[in-house]
């Protein structure tokens, strides 16, 4: 065709799946050097399922009452952790009960007043759990590859509940592709613990996993990469990963998970729901860079 190189290039990209939203950003696609791989949501489905419901010995409650609890905290939240719990309840029939003052912190979790009482619901690396019979169940979940989410009454943790989420099918292709393109395999960053983070990327050939990390740590993370010369590509669905979409020479947002702010922040969305498009669209661009010069 007749058509700039830049230009075909990103109607081609366009045929796979992925909006790229100026030539400048498509011609910028083909000269990274790193990829930073965001877990839940980017390289797994992004619709987590509760799995395990715990309730702790001496705290009077059973799995329905634990459930029904944590729901009820959850309920006002738009997390996919948040919506696994109220989801889990409502297939149970379990009505969540009105929460009152309700308050979130992202990358740790929901506090809200239920019944009386102050509950809490989140990450139990984050919350301030006293020590308790809780860490044995944690630890156990997390081996399995489970985020475990810890449930506290009026300070006393209650329960652990646990939540998995499938792996996306062409998520080792992916890394494998872009491991190939770039000459360095991926890396994953996560708000999400590390024996979680560790297990997933195990299945999909990563090694270097940065877990734990808030919005801010996703930026530092890509600003020391970028300090050192590298060209950092990041792949994210959520509000947690805006900052280093915008941060990193390029940002990839998955456009079905995707929130708004990641779709708004990143340069190119993948429109189609496949992470196998990522390093399609990386090799249009170096043809066409090519084409260019
Ligand atoms: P990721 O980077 O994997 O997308 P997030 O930064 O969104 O993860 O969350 C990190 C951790 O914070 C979660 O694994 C969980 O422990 C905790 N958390 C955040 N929001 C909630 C919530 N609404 N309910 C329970 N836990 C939460
Ligand atoms: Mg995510």
């Amino acid at each position: 065709s007749t058509m700039p190189p830049l230009l075909s290039a990103i109607a081609n990209a366009g045929r796979h799946g992925v909006l790229t939203k100026s030539a400048v950003v498509m011609e910028r696609l083909g000269r990274i050097d790193t990829v930073a791989l965001d877990k839940t949501g980017t390289l797994t489905e992004g619709t987590p399922r509760l799995t395990d419901i715990r309730p702790l010995p001496g705290s009077d409650l059973d799995q329905a009452a634990l459930l029904r609890l944590a729901a009820s905290a959850e309920h006002p939240s738009e997390h996919p952790l948040a919506r696994a719990v109220v989801d889990a309840a409502r297939e149970r029939d379990l009505l969540p009960v009105a929460a009152e003052n309700f308050t979130s912190v992202p990358g740790e979790g929901v506090t809200a007043g239920v019944e009386g009482c102050t509950v809490q619901v989140g990450s139990p690396a984050r919350l301030l759990v006293p020590d308790g019979l809780h860490a044995a169940v944690v630890t156990e979940l997390e081996d399995a590859g489970k985020t475990a989410v810890v449930v506290l009454r009026d300070g006393r943790p209650v329960g652990v509940l646990g939540i998995a989420d499938r792996l996306r099918p062409d998520a080792a292709a992916t890394v494998a592709a872009l491991a190939h393109l770039t000459g360095r395999t991926p890396v994953l960053l996560t708000g999400d613990n590390e024996r979680a983070a560790k297990h997933l990327a195990a299945q999909v050939g990563i090694t270097d996993v940065r877990a734990g990390l808030l919005p801010q740590d996703k930026v530092s993370a890509v600003r020391a990469w970028e300090a050192e010369g590298q060209r950092v590509l990041v792949v994210g669905d959520g509000v947690n990963d805006a900052p280093a979409l915008a941060a990193a020479h390029s940002g990839i947002a998955m456009g079905k998970a995707g929130s708004d702010l990641a779709l708004e922040t990143a340069d190119a969305v993948v429109v189609r729901d496949e992470l196998a498009t990522i390093p399609a669209v990386i090799a249009l661009s170096r043809t066409a860079r090519r084409l260019v010069v």
